[in-house]
């Protein structure tokens, strides 16, 4: 828990969001400003800045892979989806405690914007 960090914060019930899913060491929660009309984050409760700090940890790096996959099931996608880490300043990585964005729900064309 880093108090500073708003996913973090999210974790601890401190900043409200719309939980799709929960495990002991995910939280899945609806994006504020989604990009699809499916648009859910996955986060790790341990804290790790990227995905590269996140590989380095395999165990909560599988977890937040089966959530994905499970919020992607729960959300119906079966068309298809997409999961993006985004990393660093060229990723346009904002929040820095790693998130995986599944977006669904609609094509979504060649990349996402
Ligand atoms: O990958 P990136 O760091 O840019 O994504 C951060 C995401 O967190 C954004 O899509 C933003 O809409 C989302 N967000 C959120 N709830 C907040 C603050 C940011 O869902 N309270």
């Amino acid at each position: 828990m880093e108090n500073t960090c708003l996913f973090c914060r999210i974790l601890s019930g401190e900043i409200p969001a719309t939980v799709v899913h929960r495990t002991e060491t995910t939280l899945a929660f609806r994006d504020i400003d989604p990009k699809a009309p499916s648009h859910v984050l996955v986060i790790p409760v341990a804290h790790h800045a990227n995905v590269i700090e996140l590989a380095a940890d395999p165990a909560a790096a599988a977890d937040v892979l089966a959530t994905a996959a499970k919020v992607a099931e729960l959300e119906g996608l079966t068309d298809g989806f997409r999961v993006i880490f985004n990393t660093g300043e060229h990723g346009g990585q904002e929040v820095h405690h790693v998130h995986a964005h599944v977006v669904g729900g609609a094509p979504l064309g060649p990349m996402l914007a």
